[in-house]
């Protein structure tokens, strides 16, 4: 498949996703074919995904980045996430090779010290193993919203990723934060406990803090970076990046 071609599919996917319900949305991305991958960090978001893909048994690989700083109560609920939905969540470690790397460079929390060191550290725990979890795929399926955060506000259903190679799509990308509560608590969802405590969004534990009243959804992460436009580079729009609007 070419670049063009590809972008043209990810025009054409994003107007038939925008007719659809989140049910309908993930049952054609997953007849597709090729091979589908659910990239879950575990948040509410998530938590709507992976249920409908069990509810549905739908042929959608679900995989998590297990960057080994994750908060207990995260790795708790991939395990009840499995077993509730007989889902099987793929863990992504980074090679210890390259954690001891960037101690030696940087130190195990170094990443506090620049953002340097803490795209550095991203890289590591996140970025590669991103890499690894999507080899291959045609289709990668995230829990992005618009209503996230400022750098999310033009999430489209579908956009083709030309790094990777492949059509990202984001089904809840036009859900608001109540109707995803409302989803959660209809159908019995686990979700992280952690949420009821001042943390609409969870990543790792030293990265991660609760938000006071009126800051954005994502404050709490690498809340010690004054800018806008933190992210951890999963879902960065790159310049190059084509968006299927
Ligand atoms: S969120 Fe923090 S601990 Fe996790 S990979 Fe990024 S810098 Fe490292």
């Amino acid at each position: 498949m070419t670049a063009i071609t590809a972008i043209e599919e990810a025009g054409t996917l994003n107007s038939r996703l925008a007719g659809l319900d989140l049910a309908g949305r993930l049952s054609l991305v997953a007849g597709l074919g090729g091979r589908v991958v659910f990239t879950t960090s575990l948040g509410i978001e998530d938590q709507v995904i992976s249920a409908e893909i069990g509810d549905h048994r739908l042929p959608i690989e679900v995989a998590t980045l297990q960057t080994g700083r994750l908060f207990p109560e995260t790795l708790a609920l991939i395990e009840e996430t499995e077993s509730q939905y007989d889902i099987r969540i793929v863990r992504y470690e980074p090679e210890q090779g390259d954690i001891d790397a960037y101690a030696a460079k940087y130190g195990l929390n170094g990443f506090y010290e620049s953002v340097e060191a803490r795209h550095a550290c991203c890289g590591v725990r996140k970025l590669k193993p991103l890499a690894r979890a999507l080899s291959g795929a045609t289709i990668w399926i995230t829990g992005l919203r618009r209503g996230q955060s400022a750098n999310r506000a033009d999430t489209p259903f579908a956009e083709y990723d030309p790094e990777r190679s492949l059509i990202k799509v984001n089904p809840l990308a036009d859900w608001d934060i109540d109707t995803i509560r409302a989803y959660v608590a209809n159908n019995g969802v686990p979700v992280n406990p952690l949420h009821q405590r001042g943390y609409p969004s969870i990543g790792c534990e030293p990265c991660t803090r609760a938000i006071k009243p009126g800051e954005s959804e994502r404050a709490g992460r690498w809340w010690w970076e004054n800018d806008e436009k933190r992210e951890c580079g999963l879902h960065v729009h790159e310049e190059t990046a084509v968006a299927a609007q």
